[in-house]
């Protein structure tokens, strides 16, 4: 059988896309690729043996669950699928009224390709404009959707973001432009979207969404678009829509990989259906370590604009119960079959989750974690003065390859986060050891995980190669 894998783990596999493997069942192939590829273990497997919960298998386009799945026996010519975790119907969710506002001559001209279309037509422009649409965020997926939702004459858009908009925004998060470099997203945002249609009311809200805020800031709109780029966020939106009974349309994005599908409890799977739980801090890159090609939140986020409006107009068929795979390096896309998990915590015949909890301690990253002993760091002008005055010091780089390629400390190591557990006996029990990453959160994971497996001295570079190139070499290359 050909086991196919995704972007974040074809470097532990020889950057193979694909591996041909022998075996009768699906977990035998599985184990005979980690067998191939040890370096792939950790990220499939737990200790225990079983296989992850934030990775999924199909065959061809069949999702195969759980232990039993495993059994799932398969033949040579069986193209196996590896989709984990990235950190994106045909009735209306709810019937808008039936004193649904009218339409304006100017609105009449405005959506005249619109109400042509038997599909949409004066009822369906009125029904969006009755609508109200919450976006989480307003970044790379929040851009296209703002924009076209406005375009289209959605009659509310809710916007939930707190960031502000940095110049690497602009490669690829098109709401936002130059001049607004240092400003409030929303508040970018907002002015972008009442130039492309004044006719629509912006509501922002300039919070970071939580368990406290989520149920109150969603519970008025009609469908909920989720374009965050966190796992926290994502199980938050996801469950909050569960126990509102809100559709939500989900998009994600990692390097030239995106997915998209529509949650929604009441009619299919949810989130957490697909994934139960979301991959260990660390393990599988975000976009800021990972990179994104710009367009590619466009075509995602473009894609997630278009389920929504088809939602509202009660349109068509919805990513319900499917998974919407493109890859844009190949430029193609798949879709698989995603089925309502009986036993899912939240949408499940026996739900365990029965109203919000704290995300950032499932995603096991917030301060309910068992706070591992802190890692010392150092600052990057400690730092060269201990270099220059000989201190024989062993710099572990944990950036990915293509960071190193842009900038790195002379003499430095590179072993990239995600790689760290297979190769820590790189790294000797009684060396001095410095861990580097970009901005310097990387290297505290880093250094936590040295200093459990031994090694003794280990500290972190406070600010990462940022704050080298800030403090100590102004000639070196920012990102
Ligand atoms: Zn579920």
């Amino acid at each position: 059988m050909l086991i196919e894998l995704p972007t974040a783990l074809r470097p532990y596999a020889g950057n193979q896309r694909a591996v041909a493997v022998s075996g009768g069942t699906v977990g035998e192939g599985l184990a005979d690729l980690v067998r191939r590829h040890e370096r792939l273990r950790p990220h499939l497997f737990q200790e225990d043996g079983r296989l992850r919960a934030f990775v999924r298998v199909f065959v061809g386009d069949r999702d195969v669950r759980g232990a039993q799945g495993e059994d799932t026996p398969v033949d040579d010519a069986a193209v196996v699928t590896i989709v984990p975790a990235i950190a994106g119907g045909v009735e209306s969710p709810r019937p808008p009224s039936a004193d649904r506002p009218t339409l304006s001559h100017q609105e009449m001209l405005r959506y005249s390709r619109h109400l042509i279309l038997p599909e949409v037509s004066v009822e369906g422009q009125r029904k969006l404009k009755a609508s109200k649409v919450l976006l989480i965020g307003a970044g790379g997926l929040g851009s296209p959707l703002g924009l076209y939702l406005a375009a289209a004459g959605v009659g509310t858009l809710g916007l939930v973001d707190f960031d502000v908009v940095e110049f690497s925004n602009l490669q690829r998060q098109i709401i936002h432009s130059t001049d607004s470099v240092g400003r409030s997203k929303l508040e970018s945002a907002a002015q972008r979207i009442r130039a492309v249609n004044p006719g629509v009311e912006v509501r922002p809200h300039e919070t970071r969404l939580s368990s406290d805020n989520a149920l109150d800031i969603l519970k008025d709109y009609d469908v909920v678009v989720d374009g965050s780029d966190n796992f926290p966020t994502r199980y938050l939106v996801n469950d909050a829509c569960v126990l509102l009974g809100k559709p939500n349309v989900y998009g994600s994005i990692f390097r030239f990989e995106g997915q998209a599908s529509v949650f929604w409890a009441e009619r299919g799977p949810c989130y957490r259906c697909l994934y139960r739980e979301p991959p260990p801090p660390g393990l599988v890159p975000s976009c800021a370590e990972g990179g994104v090609l710009g367009v590619l939140p466009g075509i995602v986020g473009t894609i997630q604009a278009t389920e929504t409006i088809k939602l509202l107009l009660g349109a068509g068929e919805t990513l319900v119960g499917r998974l919407l795979l493109l890859d844009a390096l190949r430029m193609r896309f798949r879709e698989l079959a995603l089925e309502k998990d009986p036993d899912c915590p939240i949408c499940g015949e026996r739900p365990t989750i029965r109203s919000l909890i704290d995300y950032e301690a499932f995603c096991g990253m917030g301060p309910s974690r068992v706070e591992p002993e802190a890692v010392p760091e150092v600052t990057a002008r400690d730092l060269k003065s201990e270099l220059d005055a000989g201190q024989p010091l062993v710099l572990v780089d944990v950036r990915q390859p293509f960071e190193w390629d842009i900038c790195h400390i002379e003499g430095s190591v590179l072993i990239p986060l995600g790689e760290i557990p297979a190769r820590a006996q790189e790294v000797a029990g009684d060396a001095q050891v410095v861990t580097i990453c970009h901005t310097g959160r990387r290297s505290v994971q880093a250094a936590e995980f040295l200093k459990a497996v031994g090694v003794k001295s280990v500290r972190s570079l406070r600010g990462g190669v940022e704050g080298w190139a800030i403090a100590v070499d102004p000639a070196m290359a920012r990102y």
